[in-house]
């Protein structure tokens, strides 16, 4: 079937996939937003009140409907999954998540989609695993959010300590999107000079600026029970990229191939997107320490996903 290159579908319309859906919507990027959700009355409430802000901005439909709607579609945004409580781990939910993730791909699929999947879903680099290999879509189809948002939340507490706003900030958080992620110090540029060179004698707290970034999520749950605002529009900056066939290098999970020795799991490494999804992935320059800790974080998600494998119900 053909893709309606217009059409974005979200599957989970929770404070994630609305909240994404309403980014969108503001955006202008898509003609057509379609919410599914298994609990259709949450869909519909959740397309009828971003519908209501829509005449109000850009031109666009928004509605709830059904995987049906999947098979033209440019995206399907994967936001379906189970959500953390207080400090519950992104890879304690793994078990959940990876269910739901399994039903929804299996849906998805089953509508005869061919376009590219954005996985949200929780923890993100093995629930981007489990979903591509049960789309059965090559792995540069198949895009997690991955350490997007935490790339972001590390450029912004740069930018704060280096007086410089954070769009002035270059720098990678890669790995997994939890505890074992890596502030990959030695890819941080400001206007093309490197961290040490651009501090001169000064001296920054990296360490708390990386345990900062990496409890982030845990500091915004405890205090209003969710995160929605960061990762949408993350979601959207992926989309966006997809969409207007940017060409531009973001750090988002895929399925490694053997960059620093790491294949055969996903997790986060700065990557080329386009319209095709993902074009290229690159390994940039890091440290002895900064690749220890991604081959770490590669084993930890290795053993998430092979946990999972039996886990169909
Ligand atoms: P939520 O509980 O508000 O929403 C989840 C939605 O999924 C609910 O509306 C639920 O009805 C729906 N759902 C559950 N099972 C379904 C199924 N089988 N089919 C269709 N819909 C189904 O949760 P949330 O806060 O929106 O978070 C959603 C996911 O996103 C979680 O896994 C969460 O951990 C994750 N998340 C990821 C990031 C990131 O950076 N990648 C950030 C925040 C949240």
């Amino acid at each position: 079937m053909a893709v309606a290159k217009d059409r974005i579908v979200i599957v989970g319309a929770g404070h994630v996939g609305a909240t994404a859906a309403y980014a969108l919507m503001l955006r202008g990027l898509f003609t057509e937003i379609v919410l599914i959700d298994a609990d259709e009355g949450r869909a519909t409430a959740e397309a009828t009140d971003i519908a209501d802000a829509n005449a109000l901005a850009r031109p666009g439909q928004i509605r709830s409907g059904s995987y049906a709607d999947a098979a033209d579609a440019r995206i399907v945004v994967l936001t379906a999954g189970a959500a953390t409580h207080g400090d519950e781990t992104r890879l304690s939910v793994a078990g959940r998540s990876a269910v739901i993730v399994r039903e929804c791909v299996a849906n998805i699929m089953q509508a005869g989609f061919t376009g590219i999947l954005v996985v949200a879903a929780n923890p993100v680099d093995a629930m981007t695993q489990i979903a591509q290999e049960a789309a059965g879509l090559a792995p540069d189809r198949v895009i997690g959010t991955g350490t997007l948002l935490d790339s972001a939340r590390f450029r912004q507490r740069l930018a704060s300590q280096l007086k410089v706003a954070p769009a002035a900030v270059e720098a990678l958080i890669l790995g997994e999107h939890g505890d074992s992620e890596v502030a990959a110090f030695s890819t941080v540029r400001i206007g093309g000079v490197a961290l040490d060179s651009f501090l001169g004698s000064r001296q920054i707290p990296r360490a708390t600026i990386a345990e900062d970034v990496m409890r982030a999520a845990y500091t915004i749950v405890h205090g209003k029970g969710y995160t929605s605002f960061g990762i949408a529009t993350a979601i959207v900056r992926i989309c966006e990229a997809i969409r207007r066939d940017e060409r531009v290098v973001l750090p988002v999970s895929t399925r490694a191939d053997g960059a620093f020795g790491i294949e055969g799991v996903c997790l986060s490494l700065p990557c080329l997107i386009g319209s095709e999804g993902i074009l290229r992935v690159l390994a940039p320059d890091l440290s002895e320490v900064e690749i220890e800790g991604l081959r770490r974080s590669a084993d930890i998600l290795k053993r998430v996903v092979a946990s999972l494998s039996g886990a169909s119900d």
